[in-house]
């Protein structure tokens, strides 16, 4: 019997009003036993009145407050992250340690969000004019929207959740409908961490739902995360309709390999950073760029590695799980045979793979393309799954100017023993996050997280100082307390004396 996933409203699962859903795959068994509701525009509505409810009281929230309910939080989901991590493989078939993995990174935002006392505090300068000082405040915006994308269902929500609730906002959480269950769970849990209700809402839904909060006169700003596409469309709609808004886009990463390099990290690296999590990830390695002189030896390493990896349902002890649907599976490979009309060197080939699980999951085995030409649609599009692409190049120039030309700029690394050549590298490189002999240089918590170019529409990155200053909204007060020697009339305009 089929489980129909609800929304979260005002503390409370809800059917809503749309009859609409869609079925929720288990990936590695390629069977659905749960769907999930598509909102209506009317359904949008009930959340962010949900949320507009309960603003007034949680923005006048003292921080002890909002800091209790986060520190809370952070317990419970600590105990219970494996239940979450379960759940995450259902649905989206990364193996249970990655899952893991990925709420680690999640609790690390948690934890960050913890200090936004200290953060969000703002500036004080007495004196500034002759008995008049000027001081900064920093305040929520109201209700804010964030739209999460499959391939990190817990994640991506917690990048953005905890600090806009931290500084006084609340929020209408649009997650994938792919894997939906997991924005549920944490909402839940936020409410049994004592958040009051309407605080964190879920919609779940599609274009439907995401176009309803783009225009929504309440909604103050809009996270996105998802494909390039659909991250300009929710930027160019978003930002006519007067609000603030990040859209983190697609990407397309390369890790550049110098002769110095030390081979066997270089290729224990792309192996991990092209593999894991099935090549889902906006950070993924999909390029190797890897000069003339050792690519040869880099390729054997690479290939030799992979015929140890076992692909199988994540609940068993496997590297890598399957796709997140069959559609997705079939398109991923069909760029196999793209590779071999385009004249690349397929190494080695997924679609034999000889899966630990069962029989209609959605698998494709590790795949690596020598070779590869750079107009081939294997180097141009975002793939989005486990083919590694090797391109050869003379040497670092070569490499960088193929980085720079590409129209992604999430992340990038190098592989050197030479410093000065790293260290060229981060200052040249139109790349937003870049790894030296780190494979997926995803930011921690106190830094921020975005791309460049079509990886990140909008100014301000995801989490860190700059998630804080999404957020909130700064006022400048310049003040003067009653003083004897006030200057009298001057129509002149104001500057210090
Ligand atoms: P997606 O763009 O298909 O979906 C993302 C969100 O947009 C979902 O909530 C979805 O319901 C909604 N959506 C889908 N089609 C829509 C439409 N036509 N109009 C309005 N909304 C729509 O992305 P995905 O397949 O879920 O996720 C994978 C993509 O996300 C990859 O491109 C990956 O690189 C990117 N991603 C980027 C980052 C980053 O930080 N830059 C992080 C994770 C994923």
């Amino acid at each position: 019997m089929s489980t129909t996933i609800d929304h979260w409203i005002a503390g409370a699962a809800t059917a809503g009003t749309s009859t609409r859903t869609q079925p929720v795959w288990d990936p590695a068994l390629g069977t659905t036993e749960k769907d999930v509701r598509l909102a209506s525009a009317a359904d949008v509505d009930t959340a962010v009145a949900a949320a507009l409810a309960a603003f007034p009281d949680w923005r006048d929230s003292s921080w002890a407050r909002r800091q209790g309910v986060l520190f809370t939080f952070r317990e419970l989901l600590n105990a219970r992250k494996q239940d979450l991590a379960e759940n995450l493989t259902a649905e989206h078939g990364k193996v249970l340690s990655d899952a893991l993995g990925e709420i680690a990174r999640g609790l690390e935002v948690v934890e960050f969000a913890l200090a936004m006392p200290h953060l969000a505090k703002g500036d004080y300068s007495e004196n500034v004019s002759t008995g008049v000082d000027t001081y900064s405040l920093r305040q929520p915006l109201g209700v804010v929207g964030v739209i999460s994308p499959f391939n990190f269902p817990a994640m991506v929500p917690l990048w953005f959740v905890p600090i806009a609730i931290a500084t006084g906002n609340t929020v209408v959480l649009k997650p994938s409908e792919k894997d939906p269950s997991a924005s549920v769970w944490l909402a839940r849990l936020f409410t049994e961490a004592g958040l009051p209700d309407g605080v964190l809402n879920v919609v779940h839904g599609d274009k439907e739902a995401v176009d309803a909060l783009l225009i929504h006169p309440d909604v103050q700003s809009i996270s996105f995360v998802g494909s390039t596409p659909i991250a300009r469309y929710v930027y160019e709609t978003g930002t006519a309709a007067g609000k603030r808004v990040q859209a983190l886009g697609g990407a397309k990463n390369h890790m550049l390999v110098l002769p110095d390099a030390d081979l066997d990290l270089a290729a224990d690296s792309a192996v991990n950073a092209g593999f894991g999590s099935a090549g889902e990830r906006c950070m993924a390695i999909s390029v190797v760029l890897a000069v003339e002189t050792v690519a040869d030896a880099l390729v054997e390493k690479i290939a030799e590695r992979m015929a140890g990896l076992t692909t199988g349902d994540g609940r068993r002890s496997c590297d890598m799980g399957p796709l997140i649907t069959k559609q997705h599976r079939d398109k991923v490979a069909s760029y196999i045979d793209v590779a071999s009309a385009d004249g690349a060197t397929v190494v080695v080939d997924g679609r034999t793979v000889v899966p630990d699980g069962a029989a209609d999951g959605f698998w494709l085995g590790p795949t690596l393309v020598d070779r590869v030409p750079l107009d081939s649609s294997v180097y141009t599009d975002e793939i989005f799954g486990p083919v590694l692409s090797v391109v050869r190049v003379a040497g670092y120039d070569e490499g960088l100017d193929i980085i720079n030309r590409s129209r992604y700029g999430n992340g990038t690394a190098i592989f050197t023993n030479d410093g000065g050549a790293a260290r060229r590298f981060q200052r040249e490189v139109h790349v937003g996050m870049i790894g030296i002999n780190v494979p997926i240089p995803v930011p921690v918590a106190h830094y921020s997280f975005g791309g460049w170019k079509e990886s990140l529409f909008g100014d301000t990155k995801a989490y860190g100082p700059q998630g804080v200053h999404f957020f909130t909204r700064e006022k400048a007060v310049t003040s003067r307390w009653l003083d004897p020697s006030h200057g009298g009339i001057n129509l002149g305009f104001p500057r210090n004396g």
